[in-house]
């Protein structure tokens, strides 16, 4: 195994790995560094937590630093595009840690936050930029932001910018950085989208893949819940009284189960702050900062933490709502057992979801089989806001709309009301995905079409869109 000195980085860069406290690269480092500073195009999978900031930000830095004339203002000579902003925060952060002897301006640009302070830092000049497609593509049409001076582009979580619907923003602000330019494009899995863009964007990339990210980390012990669905949050407040259980990532499938649950580990006095979509950006960060620092023993969040986020030494991660891909679970319990500690991951599993358990399995060669905890008694008494009137799922789609009323199967066993005509007549049983009789399944998709007149039809309703208007008498502006 080479050594940092080996790589070929400068004095000033190895001072500041050594002050990082990291004694050997890591396999990823020691592979793209070589490459990147010898100006090759890279393409690299790899699993989160390996140390891929530092194999693409320790070169770049190489490259740029140096003695700088301060009569002459500086251009922007690497681009970083990341898919969240809490991620372009944290690569920022690497870059200030590992660029501390190195006299490197970088700044960092996302959106939900006032353009005007970025645009002057660009004015002041920066060296490095690291951002979000979305906002980079604004300033840079809002002429603050010149792509002519970029030789190093690198494109963070590829795939979960694809999945996040930013490819066509990232190819508008590729096409119009002037080439010779050396680009590498790091993504924890390969779609096909992904591997088209590689072709489109790199020259004879070198490839690098460190331990295929399809494979869980080992040094991860899975504790698989079987657990109704109306009694997670009861159990969540059960699991958090073991004092073991020190910092803990709670996932939740949207933002308002994200808002509900902490909502109530708040009133039971639990130290949480909760990381979703809707809220602002300095509220995200704060929640962010306050979870890294051990500020808070509990962060909830939906999917936009489960990705690149490094938490120093997160000791549990608690899947409150099971994940609706195998990528997605891959991505979630990749925030713990970074960096060669250990980690414990609690998964809730509804009998709703047990499909999603099965997927999982099926994907990752995992046997997890949910087991009733035997020493937890549900206390509903605990609950003061249940998590079952979920719509919008973590990216903002509407999904999974219920009509007024409607309650799942799970909780309807607890509920005195007159079942709903689509409603399945039985619970789920364990390891069965719900479902509904064809008919019942009809009339229960027009009634979600239109819930005032379960007899109309789709085709109907979409041909009177302004129809809640006009019966109010209000016109569609
Ligand atoms: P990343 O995959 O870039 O998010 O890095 C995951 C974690 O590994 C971060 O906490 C880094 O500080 C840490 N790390 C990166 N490189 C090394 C190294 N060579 N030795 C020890 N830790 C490292």
């Amino acid at each position: 195994m080479p050594t940092f000195t080996d790589l070929g980085l400068s004095s000033s860069l190895l001072k500041a790995i050594e002050k990082q406290g990291y004694t050997e690269p890591t396999d990823i480092q020691s592979q793209a560094i070589p490459l990147l500073l010898s100006n090759k195009d890279v393409l690299g999978s790899a699993q989160t937590g390996t140390g891929k900031t530092a194999a693409f930000a320790l070169p770049i830095i190489h490259h740029l630093e140096g003695p700088r004339d301060p009569k002459i203002k500086r251009v922007v000579q690497a681009l970083i595009l990341a898919p969240t902003r809490e991620l372009a925060i944290q690569i920022q952060e690497n870059f200030f840690q590992y660029s501390r002897f190195s006299n490197l301006r970088i700044g960092c640009f996302y959106g939900g936050v006032s353009k005007v302070p970025q645009m002057k830092t660009l004015y002041h000049g920066v060296d490095i930029v690291i951002g979000t497609p979305g906002r980079i593509l604004d300033l840079i049409q809002s002429k603050a932001f010149h792509l002519k001076d970029i030789h190093h582009v690198v494109l963070d979580e590829a795939d979960q910018m694809l999945d996040m619907g930013f490819l066509p923003d990232v190819k508008m602000i590729l096409k119009d950085i002037p080439q010779p330019h050396q680009t590498s494009l790091f993504s924890a899995t390969m779609p096909d989208a992904i591997r088209h863009l590689a072709h489109q964007i790199l020259v004879n990339p070198e490839r690098i893949s460190i331990t295929p990210v399809e494979e869980p980390v080992d040094r991860i012990q899975h504790d698989t819940i079987a657990i109704e669905k109306n009694q997670k949050l009861s159990y969540l407040l059960y699991r958090l009284k073991d004092d073991s259980i020190v910092s803990a990532l709670v996932f939740t499938r949207t933002k308002r189960g994200a808002k509900r649950t902490a909502l109530n580990l708040k009133a039971q006095g639990i130290p949480t702050v909760e990381l979703h979509g809707n809220q602002s950006q300095p509220k995200r960060t704060e929640a962010m900062k306050s979870f890294k620092d051990k500020k808070v023993r509990v962060l909830v969040a939906t999917d936009i933490a489960s990705r690149g986020i490094d938490i120093h030494q997160l000791s549990h991660v608690i899947n409150f709502d099971m994940p609706e891909t195998p990528e997605a679970f891959l991505h979630r319990i990749g925030r713990t057992a970074r960096a060669g500690f250990s980690g414990s991951v609690i998964h809730m599993v509804s009998r709703e979801e047990m499909y999603l358990l099965k997927a999982i399995n099926r994907h990752t060669g995992l046997t997890l089989s949910p087991q009733r905890d035997k020493a937890f008694v549900f206390d509903a008494t605990l609950v003061i806001k249940r998590d079952d009137e979920e719509e919008e799922d973590s990216s903002g789609y509407q999904r999974h709309r219920r009509p007024k009323g409607y309650q799942s199967s799970s909780s309807s066993t607890h509920s005195s009301r007159p079942a709903f005509q689509g409603e399945p007549s039985s619970r789920p049983s364990w390891g069965e995905k719900p479902r509904y009789p064809r008919s019942e399944k009809r009339s229960f998709d027009r009634r979600k079409a239109n819930p005032s007149n379960p007899n109309a039809s789709t085709t109907e309703q979409k041909k009177r869109p302004f129809r809640r208007f006009q019966s109010r008498g209000t016109k569609p502006n």
